[in-house]
């Protein structure tokens, strides 16, 4: 097998310690190369708030502002840094639409999910054109076949990309989605997934129509940050 990132040739031995131990044995997909190149946010300091590293875990100034806009504050969970090797991943990934791809990641981000205690996973929609013209919502391929509630959709059939827009513009967007369940998310405790968290602006739209519908808690998740 080859690496799906860099077409290397996998080296996948059994040790006889994966052939006594119980646990499933999982087969590598990308060497240990790009591996390496990828930057794991956990077991470093970040803001609770974004998943900002940084020195102390304190809300940073971002999550500060969040906090007063909304009567609310998201917590939100990233497993990898958005740097020059994860940037390169997504554009592979989402933007040139290479699908396999979606798999390098699946089974971590799938067991992340799995851990937070909650009642829904709600994945960030794509408009109907990005799903015509991409096939896929790269937020979906992400968490593979685990059950989730398709309760946004997206207001436009088509968006101005966020990657297009500068900061300001992306602050200052409108509510893009739509709750199609209201009564689905009262008293819930729901954890919406995306792909990487920007400005934050795409999930605290997202976490309060939930809210307004009377969710109880929101937090997220995504894979970069
Ligand atoms: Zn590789
Ligand atoms: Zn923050």
């Amino acid at each position: 097998m080859q690496c799906l990132l860099c077409n290397r040739q996998l080296r996948f031995e059994l040790t006889i310690r994966d052939l006594l131990l119980p646990t499933k044995i999982v087969k590598p997909l990308i060497c240990d190369d790009c591996q390496q190149s990828f930057t794991p946010l956990t077991g470093q300091t970040t803001c609770p708030g974004c998943s900002r590293p940084q020195e102390k875990s304190v809300l940073c100034l971002e999550c500060n502002k969040w906090r007063n806009a909304y009567p609310w504050q998201l917590t939100h969970h990233a497993l990898y840094r958005y740097d020059d090797a994860m940037k390169e991943f997504i554009q592979r990934y989402k933007f040139a639409g290479d699908y396999r791809l979606r798999q390098i990641f699946i089974s971590e981000f799938v067991s992340a999910i799995s851990k937070s205690q909650v009642d829904m996973v709600v994945p960030i929609p794509v408009t109907e054109q990005t799903m015509r013209t991409r096939g896929f919502n790269q937020v979906e391929g992400l968490i593979s076949d685990l059950p989730v509630n398709r309760l946004l959709k997206c207001r436009d059939k088509e968006k101005m990309a966020q990657s297009k827009k500068n900061r300001r513009e992306r602050l200052a967007s409108k509510q893009p989605f739509i709750l199609t369940n209201e009564a689905a998310v009262r008293g819930k405790r729901i954890l919406l997934v995306d792909d990487i968290y920007t400005t934050g602006r795409t999930l605290y739209h997202a976490a309060d129509l939930l809210y307004q519908a009377g969710a109880a808690t929101v937090i997220s998740i995504s894979l970069a940050r």
